[in-house]
Formats: structure tokens, C-alpha cells, sequence
């Protein structure tokens, strides 16, 4: 018989955080996590991990997929005749149940199966809990060791594999086990990018997605290159069992369900599902939410709308949406408030977008003034570009470690000056995070005020200050400077949150979203722009300058910067991929990788330029 649907494993996990997702999977349905360029590049991470397992779990018959399930699961049962064999991506199909595993080895009636996860854990501290007794690193620490949430998903899929070999491999015994990117090992290997061969497929649109990686170092490499660790995961998938069974059960029955048969559990999860595409007309998010799809603007804009709830407990979404609402002007201010009716700095926010985005009216804080006049010039507005990768790309590494290989500044000396720009970024194979730190030492010192947009980086600078002991002698003056960072950086966004709205905003606060919703409105802004720049980029009060940002021909495909995944993206394509010996293509990435990052910092300034022209207007000095 020949299968119409089948439950892969990554079908089982997409229902398991809402059954109609997989509805609209199977029905063909456009999800924008295909085009993710974050989950892209875990993805592209996932793809190296995976090559490295092959080569620790040696000797195994890779297992193409043809296309066919039901024949790729029965060329596995034939190769498993052999008592003493190791597979790569091995299909066994039960009903309707499908699993392609990453690796198995079967001993006798032994079969252990290892899933290979570029999740990092503590591979010591795990240890370490279960030499004295504990539960190890995946459980609570309290009463009943449950596991903890951000793994359940992790156990579950190994329990589902579990379950569909078991019963298509009957009389064997299964033992499950994670392999997993241990965080507490260090890479002993420079340049690691060469030491896989990767496969890329290239969309019509440009992007570019990872198809394969194999290993091609030496055994001698491969032992320096110490970074996975298998976990034995039979508890965790013995108590998972049942819950795993019954969520299948349920989930087969449903691939062929008609939507009318199924009640999409509409909350504030719908936000950022994936199938709220556009256009919003014909997409799975719009067939969920029906007439209330279009409703503008939504409730699910709402900053921080999980946080609100309904006299019984129930997420306001919800409350709403059964009562056919899902406006934002829908939400009671009452619910915004504590039960003793104070009110706290989320709810401060949200009742600020409610009433602000009514009246189509901006509103600044009476203490943004205080907060900005206690700054002093010269004004450093930094921003930071960090890579992490599973597999890092320099020794002494830890996985995921940061590789800080970009600063912006744009400095103010004083009051109405225009900003001097300046700009580091690494084009060395050598680790860079000490190069990164003087380079932006010599540019903002050590005592001028420095702001941010974030404690993005203030947190880069700590984690610079603890792990530089793996890389040189302890640096007394690096610890010196950074702790006294603490003292003179200014954090931006928190006048985003806490001192300023514009009805542009919405829930949202970050420099794009800000820059965006003043841009159509300020002149006074543009003409800045327009002024500090060479303007050879539009200044369109229709098209902010991240959107005005060029692209570039690199290698016949146009490339572009507009975000942080994408300045990660290409880094490493001007480092490390197929164009790193091509002159002009590397210039081209650096070219994108610095209009970008400096396009973050003259945002801030704009921004900041802004808010001083605002509280001037409406709380004039006496
Ligand atoms: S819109 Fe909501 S209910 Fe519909 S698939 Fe997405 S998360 Fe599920």
C-alpha cells in the first residue's frame, strides 16, 4: 500500500507545540521558518555536528534516502539481518510512524540508537551530578527530578525513535542515547571550517541552504577535535514513553483530519507561528483565526501579551478570541493591573501602547531629560557583531564560543557635533577577541560615556574578561577596563521600554523597529541623515535606511546585510566559505558586513537626537 501521509519525527514535534501546525504542514501550507536566517544557521552548525558523529561512530553505510519510504525502510530491515552493523540515517517506518536516525549500531539483539543534537550541555557538571547521587543536568533538582522543559523536546524525539524501532524491530533491545555538544570541552584545532567538505543548494532567491558536510581530517584530528559526548538517555526516554505513545496515537489520526474537525487552540503562542505568512490572506495563521486574522492592531502586538490574563487565568488572547474579539483596544486596561491593583513596569508599558496607540499620540517620559543631560561628551555609540558556532573556529575554543569579530562607533564630542564614525572588523585566522577589545579601547577609552541598545555588550566584554585566561596569561588591565565599563555604559533601550512610545512601535522596541517608526514622520531626522552621510543612500520618508541598504552582486547571487544572523552569515562566507581566496567577493561581504553595523550606531544617535528634540518640545526648560 502506498502511503499518503506519513509521521516523521520532525511532524511529531511540530504538533506537539500546536496540532493544527501539523495540519497545515501536511496540507502544503508556507512556513516562514524555511527562510530563517537564525534557524538557517543552527541548521548549517547542525549539518557539521552531525558530520563529526560519523566520523566518531566510524565504519557505518550511509543510507541515501530515494525518495521512498517504504523501500528505504526495507533495505534498513535488510541491512539489519547482519548481527554486527552501523548505519547512517536508517528509515523505519511503523503504520504511519516514520524515523530516519542518525545512528545505529547494532550488536546481537543490541540496537543503540544515538541522536546526534548540536545543543550544548555541561558534560562535567552532568557527570559530576550523577558521581554524588543527583539527577544530572537534564532533571530539576527538587522532589520527582522532572526533566526540564527546554530538553523535553530534545527526550521526546528520542523517545518517539524509540518507540517506532521497537515495533519495527520486534525483540530487540533499544538503548537510547543523546550525543550532544559538550560545553565544558575545548577544541584543540585552528581553522575547523576546513576540515569539512560542505554541500550547499542554492534557492532561485539567492539564499543558500546546507545539503551536507562530511569530515576530512585525520583520526589524529579528529581526537584533538574532543567536542561531543553521549549521554545515556534510558530514564528519561522510560518516562517519557506513554505521554510520547498517546501524543502519536493522536497525531496519526489527525494527519488526514479536515480542518473543520479540528479546533485550533488560538493564544498568545500565535504570535510567532510560523504559519502566519504573507499574504496573511493565504496563510495557515489566517485560516486559524478566520475574520480576526486582519483585525489591526492585533491583540497579539501587545508587548509582552503572555504576560496578561483573564479573571479565571485564561491568556486574554484567548479569553478574547472565544468572544470573537482580537483587537488590541479589546484588552481591559483592569486586566493590565495586579491583583491589588498596582501596576508594574510591564504593565506600565502595555497600558502606554494601549492608550498611546488609540490616540495616534507619542509620549516621552518627564525624566527622559534628567537621563539623557546626566550623559556626558565626547558620546560613544557602540554596537557589537558576534559569531557562535557549534563547532568553534579556533583552538581553546568552547563550543559556542564568541567569536567577536565586529565593532561600530559613532562618537559625539559634543553637544550638536556631527559623529565621527570608526570601525573595526577581523580579517585574521587568529582567535580576535583581544584584537577586537584594544581596537575599541583606542577608540572609546577609559572613562567617556559609552551607550548601547542592549546589555548586549556589556555581556560580550564579561564573557571576553573570564574566558581570555584560555587563550593567554590573565590580563590585569583588560579585567580593570572592563569592570569599569559597568560604570559608563548607558543602556538606550531601556529609554525604548521605559521613557518613550510612538504609536509605530507597537510591542516592539528594538533600533529598527524605533528608527522605522520615527523615520516616516521626523524631517528633522531624514535631513540629519541626509547631512552626516554621503546621502547615496535614499532618504525616502517611505523607505527607512535598513530597507535602503544596497545589496551586492558576490559569485552571481545578491547578497545582503539587514540583521544580526545575516552579518554572522557573512562573516563566515568571507572567512571560511567558498569565496574566502576570491579578492573581490571577500571585499564585497566586508563591504555589506561594515554598512550594516554602521548603519546600527548612527541609528542610535538618530534616535537619541530625536528623543532630545521631543522632551525640548514638550517640556520646555523654565
Ligand atoms: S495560528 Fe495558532 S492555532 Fe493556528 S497553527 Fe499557528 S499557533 Fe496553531
Amino acid at each position: 500500500m502506498l502511503l499518503q501521509r506519513t509521521l516523521s519525527k520532525s511532524d511529531f514535534q511540530l504538533a506537539r507545540s500546536c496540532a493544527l501546525k501539523l495540519h497545515w504542514r501536511e496540507n502544503g501550507l508556507p512556513d516562514n521558518r524555511a527562510f530563517n536566517p537564525y534557524l538557517q544557521l543552527l541548521a548549517d552548525g547542525g549539518y557539521m555536528v552531525e558530520a563529526l558523529a560519523r566520523a566518531m561512530y566510524a565504519g557505518g553505510t550511509m543510507l541515501e534516502s530515494s525518495g521512498n519510504a517504504t523501500a528505504d525502510a526495507a533495505r534498513t530491515l535488510e541491512l539489519l539481518r547482519e548481527d554486527n552493523i552501523t548505519l547512517y540515517q536508517a528509515t523505519f517506518l511503523a503504520g504511519r510512524r516514520l524515523v530516519r536516525t542518525d545512528i545505529i549500531e547494532k550488536r546481537g539483539n543490541i540496537v543503540r540508537l544515538i541522536e546526534v543534537k548540536a545543543k550544548s550541555f555541561d558534560g562535567a557538571e552532568h557527570a559530576s551530578s550523577l558521581q554524588s547521587g543527583g539527577a544530572g543536568v537534564f532533571r530539576s533538582k527538587v522532589k520527582g527530578n522532572a526533566i526540564l522543559s527546554p530538553w523535553i523536546p530534545k527526550f521526546e524525539d528520542l523517545t518517539y525513535q524509540v518507540l517506532v524501532i521497537e515495533r519495527a524491530l520486534p525483540g530487540v533491545t533499544v538503548q537510547p542515547f543523546l550525543l550532544l555538544v559538550d560545553k565544558s570541552k575545548r577544541s584543540a584545532l585552528d581553522n575547523l571550517p576546513s576540515l569539512f567538505a560542505l554541500v550547499r543548494h542554492e534557492h532561485a532567491d539567492g539564499s543558500t541552504r546546507l545539503l551536507s558536510a562530511d569530515f576530512l581530517g585525520s583520526d589524529d584530528e579528529l581526537q584533538k577535535l574532543d567536542l561531543l559526548t553521549e549521554v545515556d538517555a534510558s530514564a528519561e526516554v522510560a518516562s517519557l514513553r506513554e505521554t510520547v505513545d498517546t501524543a502519536a496515537t493522536l497525531f496519526e489520526t489527525q494527519l488526514d483530519a479536515p480542518f473543520a474537525t479540528l479546533t485550533p487552540p488560538l493564544g498568545p503562542h500565535c504570535g510567532d507561528c510560523e504559519f502566519r505568512t504573507e499574504p496573511i490572506a493565504e496563510s495557515g495563521f489566517a485560516q486559524c483565526w478566520g475574520t480576526l486574522a486582519a483585525v489591526a492592531p492585533h491583540a497579539l502586538g501587545l508587548f509582552r501579551v503572555s504576560s496578561v490574563s483573564d479573571t479565571d487565568g485564561t491568556s486574554i488572547v484567548t479569553a478574547l478570541a472565544r468572544e470573537g474579539k482580537a483587537s488590541l483596544f479589546d484588552i481591559p486596561e483592569a486586566r493590565l493591573s495586579k491583583k491589588d491593583g498596582s501596576v508594574g513596569p510591564v504593565a506600565e508599558r502595555q497600558l502606554r501602547q494601549l492608550r498611546h496607540s488609540r490616540a495616534g499620540t507619542t509620549w516621552v517620559s518627564a525624566t527622559l531629560r534628567d537621563k539623557l543631560q546626566g550623559l556626558t561628551y565626547p558620546m560613544h555609540f557602540i554596537d557589537f557583531e558576534v559569531s557562535r558556532l557549534a563547532l568553534p573556529y579556533h583552538a581553546k575554543m568552547r563550543p559556542y564560543g564568541q567569536v567577536a569579530f565586529q565593532w561600530s562607533c559613532h562618537t559625539v564630542d559634543a553637544l550638536g557635533a556631527t559623529p565621527r564614525h570608526t570601525e573595526w572588523l577581523n580579517i585574521e585566522h587568529a582567535w580576535p577577541n583581544m584584537a577586537f577589545w584594544q581596537s575599541l579601547r583606542a577608540v572609546i577609552g577609559d572613562s567617556d560615556c559609552v551607550l548601547t541598545w542592549s546589555p548586549y555588550e556589556q555581556g560580550r566584554m564579561n564573557e571576553l574578561k573570564t574566558e581570555h585566561e584560555h587563550f593567554m596569561d590573565r590580563d590585569a588591565t583588560l579585567i580593570e577596563w572592563v569592570d569599569g565599563l559597568k560604570g559608563r555604559i548607558f543602556d538606550l533601550h531601556n529609554c525604548a521600554v521605559n521613557d518613550f512610545y510612538h504609536p509605530g512601535m507597537g510591542g516592539r522596541t528594538s533600533v529598527k523597529v524605533v528608527l522605522d517608526a520615527l523615520w516616516k514622520s521626523d524631517d528633522a531626522m531624514r535631513d540629519q541623515y541626509a547631512t552626516w552621510t554621503d546621502a547615496s543612500v535614499s532618504v525616502s520618508s517611505l523607505v527607512d535606511p535598513y530597507h535602503a541598504l544596497p545589496a551586492l552582486e558576490i559569485a552571481g547571487v545578491v547578497q545582503d546585510v539587514r540583521e544580526g544572523t545575516g552579518a554572522m552569515r557573512a562573516y563566515e562566507a568571507m572567512m571560511y566559505g567558498v569565496e574566502k581566496t576570491d579578492v573581490e567577493a571577500k571585499a564585497k561581504w566586508r563591504s555589506l558586513l561594515l554598512q550594516y553595523c554602521k548603519l546600527d550606531t548612527l541609528s542610535m544617535v538618530l534616535i537619541f537626537e530625536h528623543w532630545r528634540r521631543t522632551y525640548t518640545q514638550r517640556y520646555p526648560e523654565e
